[in-house]
């Protein structure tokens, strides 16, 4: 285990062995092998400086994320992925948030539990995790005691995961498609599918199996944690602190392929993960005009210009009952509004 160390100054040095890791960096399936510590960027379009967009209290993840209290959700600049219809586009390209050190983003860390916040929840963490992981470690020493999410696109090399092994709590995975075609044309990923299985069979690994906490504090598993749900009334509030929760946007047009990921999840999984079914995408014209012109087999996707609708998502809900899901969320058709996504205006940084 690495040591961290304070300069002069006081401020938070990288350990030697994470610093190496931004000087040729291969954090993630890309490969840039760019100096970011230079000042180089790769895919991700991000040097080896943090940068973050968003810090604050969240309260549109799942309910036993969220909570009443709300997610810590530290929003980072960039993304290794940058899918064509993504919904945080601003920052994933990296357009939007502030430089801080990783000095800051301990005091952001305690900042967000002395505001009340369940959980600390880093989005788009990747090419950040040499910086998160010193950060984390001090807010640890300072007192950081409520659990870590780790909420991720899944396209992660498993040497990468493996900083983390003992750090997160809580990993928030995508599953986003099976079809290679599709992950080629929509995220530059056609490897998305098998990087992203071996990066969840490794979360999986890591934290175990779902354990949620009741309001008196009873430490609950999965089955018993859906029995107590179905008694509580809907107020009642059980909050995961360990576990795994796979999501999958379910993308207009697309139901064969979000069959082939419910199969593949229910059938690796079965009761060890949760999955959450999301409805929730939304068309962000200013988003797919630049993008959607520059694919050339675009006549099969104009259903990104749409919201999904109700039937799509039922048949889906249908074919995850009908392959024995237990563990799973789904969301309101109310949910797919483009209020959901913050403003990424530098609040909490
Ligand atoms: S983290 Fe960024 S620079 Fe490094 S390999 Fe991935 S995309 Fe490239």
């Amino acid at each position: 285990m690495e040591t961290i160390k304070k300069d002069n100054s006081g401020t938070l040095s990288l350990p030697e062995n994470l610093e190496k890791l931004l000087t040729d960096c291969t954090l993630c399936p890309r490969n840039c092998h760019v100096n970011r510590m230079a000042g180089q960027i790769g895919y991700c379009l991000q040097t080896g400086t943090l940068r973050a967009a968003r810090a604050a209290l969240h309260y549109w993840e799942e309910p036993c994320i969220s909570g009443t209290a709300g997610s810590g959700a530290v929003f980072f600049g960039g993304c290794s992925m940058r899918c064509v219809f993504c919904q945080n586009h601003d920052i994933a390209a990296g357009e939007a948030g502030r430089e801080i050190s990783v000095e800051r983003l301990k005091e952001i860390f305690l900042e967000l539990q002395e505001k009340g916040a369940n959980n600390i929840n880093l989005v788009t963490p990747t090419h950040f995790v040499p910086l998160i992981v010193p950060a984390l470690r001090a807010a640890k020493r300072e007192g950081l005691r409520i659990p870590i999410v780790y909420n991720t696109s899944s396209y992660e090399k498993v040497s990468t995961l493996q900083l983390l092994d003992g750090l997160v709590d809580i990993y928030l995975p995508d599953l986003k498609y099976e079809s290679a075609a599709l992950s080629g044309l929509l995220s530059n990923a056609p490897d998305y599918f098998e990087t992203a299985a071996a990066a969840i069979a490794e979360m999986v690994r890591q934290v175990g199996e779902p354990v949620f906490a009741a309001p008196d504090g009873t430490q609950l598993f999965a089955p018993q944690m859906n029995d107590a749900c179905e008694e509580a009334d809907e107020d009642t509030e059980f909050l995961m602190k360990k576990g795994v929760i796979v999501r999958h946007l379910a993308l207009p047009g697309q139901e064969a392929d979000s069959k082939r990921v419910l199969s593949y999840l229910l059938k690796t999984y079965g009761e060890r993960i949760y999955i959450s079914l999301m409805n929730q995408y939304t068309p962000i014209p200013s988003v797919l005009e630049k993008t959607l012109p520059k694919l050339t087999q675009s006549a099969c996707l104009t259903g990104l210009q749409r919201r999904l609708t109700e039937d799509e998502y039922e048949a889906l809900i249908d074919f995850a009952i009908e392959n024995g899901i237990e563990n799973g969320f789904i969301q309101d058709q109310e949910t797919a509004q483009e209020s959901f996504i913050p403003a990424f205006d530098g609040e909490g940084i």
